[in-house]
């Protein structure tokens, strides 16, 4: 009896193991067996998550010019204007001493020459992807030129108008908000504005927008609020009128803006305007060039010094 017993056992044993082997799959690795699966697998979102990674806003010191660097938190670089027409080798070198080599998003906001003017030597220094002007012409030398390096290299221009999406990946979004309209008599008001939200975080870049375009935009219903605006014109007071600022409700401020202009520039009213808002301000002619970094939630800001 205890032998029959011990022999069902081993029998028991011996289907156990049989059983085992024939949920092991094939020993000669020729690959049909699932692949393991590890425990630490992440079971996020990834849609909704937030790697840990940055977005880094740079704001040139290009003296009275504009030119805003944004680089996503995938890898992807946007560029938006590139001074004026000497600033072009500034622009290139800094460009190169953060590592890039493609500028993913070209936008011209509009063909005045302190915003379009070093974009030709951009288009042939490095590998463009897509550029975005709106649909206003000039007949500059400058804005030929930029024209002439788009075409030399086989590219085109996309048109840059309130609606146009320039990459929505959920979490991060890049898209213009003007211009709204297709008749403008001051071409400061063509300025394609270019709204980037990551996380909860939103960056407002205005280009030289005026009071005309931002109250297109207050119309437009677009979603206007901003941790960080750029100040429209150079802190002119056609820009940023109270109204347009109280719904961008920055937190931050910038200027780009040349020391002692011709201008004026930033103008009293403006400034009084941020001030009495309690917007902190920066201010290229003062602070150099200025980066904003963004994890989704929070916002810092490093002034890298005068050029
Ligand atoms: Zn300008």
């Amino acid at each position: 009896m205890k032998r029959i017993v011990i022999l069902a056992l081993i029998l028991a044993l011996l289907l156990a193991i049989l059983a085992g082997c024939s949920n092991s799959g094939p020993t000669t690795g020729t690959g049909t067996a699932p692949p393991p699966v590890s425990p630490e697998a992440p079971s996020v979102n990834r849609e909704n998550d937030l790697p840990g990674k940055v977005l880094k806003v740079h704001f040139l010191d290009v003296g009275q010019a504009d030119s805003i660097l944004v680089q996503f938190p995938d890898g992807r670089n946007m560029l938006v204007d590139a001074g004026k027409n000497d600033d072009g080798p500034r622009v290139v070198s800094y460009l190169k001493r953060q590592g890039i080599e493609k500028i993913d998003y070209l936008v011209g906001t509009h063909p005045h020459e302190d915003h379009i003017g070093g974009m030709d030597k951009v288009i042939r220094t490095f590998e463009i992807g897509r550029v975005y002007m709106p649909r206003a012409t000039t007949t500059t030398r400058s804005f030929k030129d930029v024209l002439l390096a788009v075409k030399n290299k086989g590219l085109k221009i996309n048109t840059a108008r309130a609606g146009v999406t320039i990459l929505d990946q959920g979490n991060l979004r890049a898209y213009f908000v003007a211009p709204c309209s297709s008749d403008y008599e001051d071409l400061n008001d063509w300025s394609a504005v270019t709204r980037i939200e990551y996380g909860a975080t939103a960056f407002l870049l205005t280009g030289d927008a005026g009071a005309r375009s931002e109250a297109e935009m207050l119309a437009s219903g677009a979603n206007l609020r901003a941790d960080v605006l750029k100040v429209g014109h150079h802190g002119s007071h056609r820009s940023t009128t109270t109204a347009f600022l109280k719904a961008v409700a920055p937190e931050y401020a910038v200027i780009s803006v040349g020391k002692d202009n011709d201008y004026g520039h930033p103008h009293r009213e403006t400034l009084v305007r941020l001030a009495e808002a309690g917007v902190k301000v920066y201010r290229t002619d003062r602070d150099g060039t200025i980066v904003f970094t963004s994890d989704g939630k929070n916002i810092t800001v490093e002034k890298k010094g005068r050029r």
